[in-house]
């Protein structure tokens, strides 16, 4: 499979450094409230890669942290008025309820920020050892970025001619800053009185980590100093990834990431996600609004990982008619099957320039495209070909992580003539001929099949 590398800005062949299992790290949630829709393109896009790489015949080893301390985390629980542990639980459940929903298989290993506080305590002695950290006043300790000469080579520094010796006398002590301040990062947080109860004992006194030092470390304990891919959306290009590059091969020596796969961002209604504009959509948002988890993961795979997607409400209309022609195809083809039985198949059949698509790039639209072309050549195959090509499409929609969702049975088993006059009818009632849409209705009703709307599609059964 061949996938683009950040790093180098080409694609490159995937393949396991250990010959065996390919050995990934996503960036988790942070777990202060519930993920939005833009969180979860990341996340299903990472899913996707997993699925095609396990539907290739590969083994995987899947790592996602959860952030449960960092600025927001501690601001947002004391708000309101819980520990820690119950607010960010709370909001870990949440996550993982989504994810089911939306069918993101469970990563393999989830460690959380607040279970590696020695790891990465340890972390720091060593890179103090080094001569990479320095404390500061009040307790703090600092990644010194002058220390590591090839600092921002990820995401291209040199070109916004990043000048290392300017950085030694600026600090950033918040976990999150922009990519005007190139500065010496911080690795160890001195209490503060807004951090109320959340402090550690560390050889420089009482505070906790700096954000991005909780993936440095949980990535040496699960996947040692090299491994095959690191992940997570474009905005943790700078300075998150790069700072966990300094720390990683600053402390453990070793490559770090083979391989660097960075998700665009999601937009809504053509611009920023934001709380204020109230533009912000959540899962259980979108289910309020009558849509499914699945057809949001439809949308979110829908457009190429390296371009920016637009949501619209009217873009998850259209994923639930494609996913409702999906399954009528299906059914059709396990209608024209007769006798046949499907066997699973290690094939994809028709279905083969989609699994191509697929791992050329990760380019799901293009597979899509080739999805319903096949289905359109292949309504006509019967008996052992429909079989096959059913057996392809399993195969292709699970890469995919595409569950299809049921359609009544009677539809597919009703006459042409049937079909035919629905269609019709359908059309009258999307032009708002309502007059003829009824005449069609009744007509079908004489002849003994009812027809129920919904708001994108039409269900046929018998009487
Ligand atoms: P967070 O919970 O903020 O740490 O983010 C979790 C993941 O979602 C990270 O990989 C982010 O880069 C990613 N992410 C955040 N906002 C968006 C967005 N609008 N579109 C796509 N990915 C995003
Ligand atoms: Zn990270």
């Amino acid at each position: 499979m061949q996938l683009f590398d950040t790093l180098i800005r080409r694609g490159r062949e995937l393949q396991p450094i250990d010959g065996r299992t390919y050995r990934f790290y996503c960036c988790g949630p942070t777990v202060y409230g519930p993920a939005h829709i833009g969180n979860f393109r990341t996340f299903v896009l990472q899913d996707v890669l997993r699925r095609t790489l396990e539907t290739g015949g590969i083994s995987t080893l899947h790592v996602r942290n959860i952030t449960d301390i960092d600025d927001k985390t501690i601001r947002d629980s004391m708000a309101a008025g819980q520990s820690l542990k119950a607010f960010t639980d709370h909001w870990k459940e949440k996550f993982h309820a989504d994810c089911a929903a939306i069918s993101c298989l469970p990563p393999h290993i989830e460690p959380s920020a607040v279970e590696h506080i020695p790891q990465q305590v340890s972390m720091i002695e060593t890179l103090l050892e080094k001569g990479n950290a320095y404390t500061s006043e009040d307790g703090s300790v600092y990644f010194k970025i002058s220390s590591f000469p090839t600092y921002g080579k990820l995401s291209h520094l040199e070109e916004r001619e990043l000048d290392l010796g300017k950085t030694q006398n600026t600090r950033a002590n918040a976990d999150e800053y922009d990519k005007a301040s190139i500065s010496d990062f911080v690795l160890w947080k001195a209490h503060r009185d807004e951090d109320g109860e959340n402090f550690w004992n560390s050889p420089w006194g009482k505070g906790r980590p700096g954000w991005h030092l909780e993936c440095s470390a949980m990535i040496a304990e699960y996947l040692g100093d090299s491994f095959d891919l690191h992940s997570g959306g474009v905005d943790l290009v700078f300075p998150h990834h790069e700072n966990e590059i300094a720390q990683s091969k600053c402390a453990c020596g070793g490559n770090f990431a083979a391989h660097w796969f960075h998700i665009a961002h999601l937009l809504v209604d053509g611009g920023k996600m934001s709380k204020s504009l109230r533009n912000m959509y959540t899962l259980a948002d979108l289910q309020e609004k009558g849509f499914t988890s699945m057809e949001v993961r439809y949308v979110l795979i829908g457009a190429h990982y390296r371009k920016q997607l637009n949501f619209t409400l009217d873009s998850l209309s259209g994923a639930r008619e494609a996913l409702h022609n999906l399954a009528k195809s299906a059914a059709r083809l396990a209608e024209n099957m007769g006798g046949e039985t499907m066997l699973p198949s290690a094939e994809f059949g028709p279905f083969q320039p989609a699994w191509e698509s697929l791992n050329d790039d990760l380019n799901i639209p293009a597979a899509l495209g080739h999805i319903f072309t096949a289905l359109r050549e292949s309504s006509r195959l019967t008996g052992i070909d429909a079989a096959a090509a059913l057996a392809g499409l399993n195969r292709i929609l699970k890469a995919l992580g595409i569950a299809l969702p049921e359609i009544s049975t009677s539809e597919v088993h009703a006459p042409p003539a049937i079909k035919a006059l629905a269609e019709t009818r359908w059309a009258a009632r999307s032009n708002h001929d309502w007059e003829t849409s009824d005449r069609l209705r009744d007509e079908l009703s004489t002849l003994g099949w009812s027809v129920k709307d919904s708001k994108e599609t039409y269900l046929l059964s018998k009487l």
